[in-house]
């Protein structure tokens, strides 16, 4: 009798925790999460739970793809979304209750309090292995020496600049006894080759199992096969290359993920193939949310979704890269881009947290990478000094030479990391 009353007990308290809590959650996360209001028509969050539907008509004719009762959300997060069962059906969920013990501090993820064993995702941008391949990667900068003053044209890549940077950072957080990973190579991709081996090597046995799996038609596999420039297949690669790295992340189950980028005021190149140098610099970082117009017409992105309105992640990725975008601030001297400002890709595809610097957006990273996340933008490297900065080798640690900047942002990442596990 003892027995029954207390399961009973904790049944009942558990129930109405989980309610409060993930509800308030959801109604509160949901805002970060969309960023066009159309997609409301795919969701509905109730006192008995959240569904989510295929399409808008589905939900007019109340028929959803999976409903989550509150109870329900802590087997959700850890029995679906960690394995990636993507063929999770409702019924599959009521199933699993039975099997599983709930708990929910089992799936409430706990910031860690030392760098001691943590495990840590550097992931250095871009994959360019040199210049030429940097221009076909449209990640380059070159300024001609007569805007700056320089002896030389000043020319340099950021899939360079974040591989040194991962590499200086990885060294220093493994001396305070962190775990990391680090998700490339040098001038490779995470796909392990660099573009020019992979194109010759395993594009063309790409395609042929995108043509069988159906992610590409016929038309499209002869386009790519015959009329497909280096440009499109790389863009092609990159894809692969960002699934991949989501891949790799997810299975060491980092506690904390950087994605490190330089970032560029986006002029245009004039016809001489110079970029126009800008006076302004800013630095920024993302976290997941912002999904726009037809971003959850997958089953695969609604669960990702439902995993960012649900989890902790997306409240720990917000105050974590409030302290890498505050470390930026305070350690390279660049500010945080202003609230108000003219960046298409901020004003319409993102949102704003109201944390200075930090934004929701929907990006391959930002949205398939489980657990906490920053992808930093540190500066701007076609800032007329900056520039000049960066293309500089003034700098040595960790066999690595590169300019003062580059160990300015390690610093600064340093910082950031140590602040977010001590506040
Ligand atoms: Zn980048």
């Amino acid at each position: 009798m003892k027995y029954f009353f207390f399961i009973f007990c904790c049944c009942f308290s558990f129930g109405s925790m989980a309610q409060n809590m993930y509800q308030e959650r959801a109604l509160k996360n949901i805002s970060y999460l969309i960023r066009d209001s159309i997609l409301l028509e795919q969701i509905k969050i109730d006192d008995q739970g959240i569904s989510i539907y295929a399409s808008s008509e589905n939900k007019k004719k109340d028929i959803a793809e999976l409903l989550i009762t509150w109870d329900d959300v802590p087997i959700f997060l850890t029995h679906v979304v960690k394995e990636n069962k993507k063929n999770i059906t409702t019924e599959k969920i009521i199933r699993e209750r039975q099997n599983v013990h709930q708990n929910f501090s089992l799936v409430e993820k706990e910031k860690p309090t030392s760098l001691k064993g943590v495990r840590i995702v550097l992931d250095p941008g871009h994959f360019a292995h040199n210049f030429k391949t940097a221009i076909l990667e449209r990640k380059f900068i070159k300024i001609h020496k007569k805007e700056t003053g320089t002896k030389k044209d000043i020319e340099f890549f950021e899939s360079d600049l974040a591989w040194k940077t991962a590499i200086i950072l990885a060294k220093r957080l493994e001396n305070k006894g962190a775990e990391v990973l680090i998700t490339r190579k040098k001038g490779k991709s995470a796909l392990g080759y660099s573009f020019l081996k992979w194109k010759n090597k395993l594009f063309k046995k790409e395609l042929q199992k995108d043509l069988e799996n159906k992610s590409i038609n016929q038309e499209q596999y002869n386009w790519y096969l015959q009329k497909a420039t280096d440009k499109d297949i790389y863009r092609y690669m990159n894809k692969k290359d960002l699934i991949e790295r989501a891949q790799k992340i997810n299975s060491f189950r980092p506690q904390l993920t950087i994605n490190i980028h330089y970032n560029a005021s986006g002029s245009s190149l004039n016809s001489e193939g110079y970029f126009s140098p800008t006076a302004s610099n800013y630095c920024m970082a993302f976290v997941g949310g912002g999904f726009m117009k037809g971003e959850l017409n997958s089953k695969e992105a609604r669960l990702h979704f439902l995993r960012l309105l649900l989890s902790n992640d997306l409240e720990q990725s917000i105050h974590f890269s409030d302290e890498i975008i505050k470390a930026h601030t305070e350690i390279i001297k660049v500010p945080h881009i202003p609230n108000k400002n003219n960046l298409f890709y901020l004003n319409k595809n993102s949102v704003y947290t109201n944390i200075e610097g930090v934004y929701c957006r929907n990006l391959a990273l930002t949205r398939m990478v489980q657990g906490v996340i920053c992808f930093g933008e540190s500066l701007l490297q076609d800032n007329i000094n900056e520039a000049v900065l960066l293309s500089q080798k003034n700098y040595k640690e960790s066999k690595i030479k590169t300019s003062n900047r580059v160990k300015l942002v390690v610093d600064a990442y340093e910082q950031g990391i140590l602040n977010y596990i001590e506040n």
